[in-house]
């Protein structure tokens, strides 16, 4: 009896999912533990923040996490039955939107037949294949299994290479957690106020120089006074960790001709930007050819999978044709190149997917600034593609300084509003939001109402 209406207190699929659990034996008392906030407390005694990576935290805006019972589209569901319309995309990897149910097909094939070999299967080479055929400046590439492990290794092949040890960064960027690149960094970072974390040796941080993004000027002077002394350059080609940031007219073609007239590197980012912005990534899009390239997010298909690559004479660098130590037991890891190559071929199959991502995104930055006119608050929307984020208490943002003076108290509370109204966004003014192929007009329109009548309400 006491099942039966524990069980009653719970709506549609949720419901159901919890008399299963107490029909095959588990307590009523597990069974209950199952709602967000029951989770969000045992997790913040087993993990810290009870986050595995903490932007997913909710520290800027208030509250607890969402704890994800299923996804499909563009509709996610937490364990507690409600759903929202999904603008987070796990980051930026989802370009198919949640649960494609080809790219999940593709998984569950490959699954059968093995999930690790350690040895070379026929999809690595079809997928390196593809990023070495879309990304021209891509000669050699090599999988790794996160965004921060393709940055890290990028760099120490950049220093092996040019026998320079310092690096240059612009403030606001985010290259993962490498400890020589958490200096001035965005994302979580930023949002959390660490952007020099503590436990990176003074010595390494001092290897570090940093830069402010679109200061082309500024740059330009750094590089004629330090280049010859300096391994590499490197850089979102549009920064997307301290929100977006698009590159100033002229900004990276400066940053091509100043890192080769001082033989330093320049290492384009583009583990957001990487068939986000483009099918060639920001670097066709700009029409700039880096010397190396990093990739993640999209390439993986929502499973962990990076990639790093570019001129052939570097990358031969490597071991095992080099002396340049680099290495992972999962690399490669053939769930995660099936994903990846679903997805990929999927956009592909799908012609002028990069058409449709600008129309709906550019639908979703007219939305949201009518939204903030009609409200009279202060705000401006950047956007590249289907990348973009609302600045709120600014009226114009182009570098890490622009984009802190936003108002953040005021993009919590907007935060908070758009949830109520089932919309859910990055819980940060730094972040990027992430319009899907499978968003329709329909879902952004339902944005655009909801955010004015959050702007207008708080
Ligand atoms: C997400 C991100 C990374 C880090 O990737 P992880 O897979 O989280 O390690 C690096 N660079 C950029 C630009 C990113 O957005």
């Amino acid at each position: 009896m006491a099942i039966a209406l524990q069980a009653k207190s719970y709506t549609g699929a949720v419901g159901a999912a919890h008399l299963t659990l107490c029909r095959t034996g588990a307590t009523v008392r597990e069974a209950v533990s199952r709602t967000s906030d029951e989770l969000y407390a045992e997790a913040c005694r087993l993990i810290p923040g009870g986050v595995n990576s903490p932007v997913r935290s909710w520290t800027a805006v208030g509250g607890r996490p969402l704890f994800v019972q299923r996804a499909h589209g563009t509709e996610v569901v937490d364990v507690d039955g409600r759903s929202y319309l999904d603008f987070v995309g796990s980051w930026g990897p989802l370009l198919l939107g949640h649960a494609h149910p080809a790219v999940i097909a593709a998984i569950a094939e490959r699954a059968r037949h093995g999930t690790s070999f350690g040895a070379p299967t026929p999809g690595e080479v079809q997928l390196a294949k593809l990023l070495v055929d879309a990304l021209p400046s891509l000669e050699q590439v090599r999988l790794v299994s996160s965004g921060t492990e393709a940055t890290m290794s990028a760099l120490r092949l950049a220093r092996a290479s040019t026998g320079r040890d310092p690096i240059v960064k612009f403030a606001g960027c985010y290259h993962g957690h490498v400890d020589a690149l958490l200096v001035r960094a965005g994302s979580g970072a930023l949002t959390l106020g660490v952007p020099d974390s503590p436990g990176v040796p003074a010595a390494l941080a001092a290897l570090t120089l940093t830069a402010d993004f679109n200061d082309t000027a500024g740059m330009r002077e750094l590089l004629r006074r330090r280049g010859r002394d300096i391994a590499a350059v490197i850089v979102e080609p549009v920064a997307a960790n301290m929100g977006v940031v698009p590159p100033a007219p002229g900004f990276l073609e400066a940053l091509r001709e100043e890192t080769s007239r001082a033989g330093a590197l320049l290492v384009f980012d583009e583990v957001v930007t990487g068939f986000r912005v483009g099918w060639g990534g920001a670097q066709g899009r700009y029409g700039i050819a880096p010397d190396l390239t990093c990739l993640g997010k999209i390439i993986g298909g929502g499973l962990p999978l990076a990639a790093f690559g570019g001129r052939r004479d570097l990358m031969e660098r490597l071991a095992p044709t080099g002396p340049v130590y680099q290495a992972g037991t999962l690399s490669g890891n053939p769930l995660s190149v099936a994903a990846g190559l679903e997805t990929l071929t999927k956009v592909r199959e799908m012609r002028g997917a990069y058409d449709r991502l600008d129309e709906l995104g550019a639908l979703a930055e007219r939305g949201l600034v009518e939204a903030a006119l009609a409200a009279d608050v202060a705000a401006c929307v950047n956007r590249v593609g289907s990348m973009l984020t609302l600045f709120l208490g600014v009226e114009r943002v182009s570098d890490y300084d622009g984009a802190r003076r936003s108002d953040t108290a005021r993009f919590a509370r907007f935060f908070r509003g758009m949830l109520d109204e089932g919309i859910y966004l990055p819980p940060s003014q730094f972040e990027a939001m992430f319009v899907s192929l499978a968003h329709t007009e329909g879902d952004i329109e339902r944005l655009a109402r909801a955010a004015r009548k959050v702007l207008m309400d708080s």
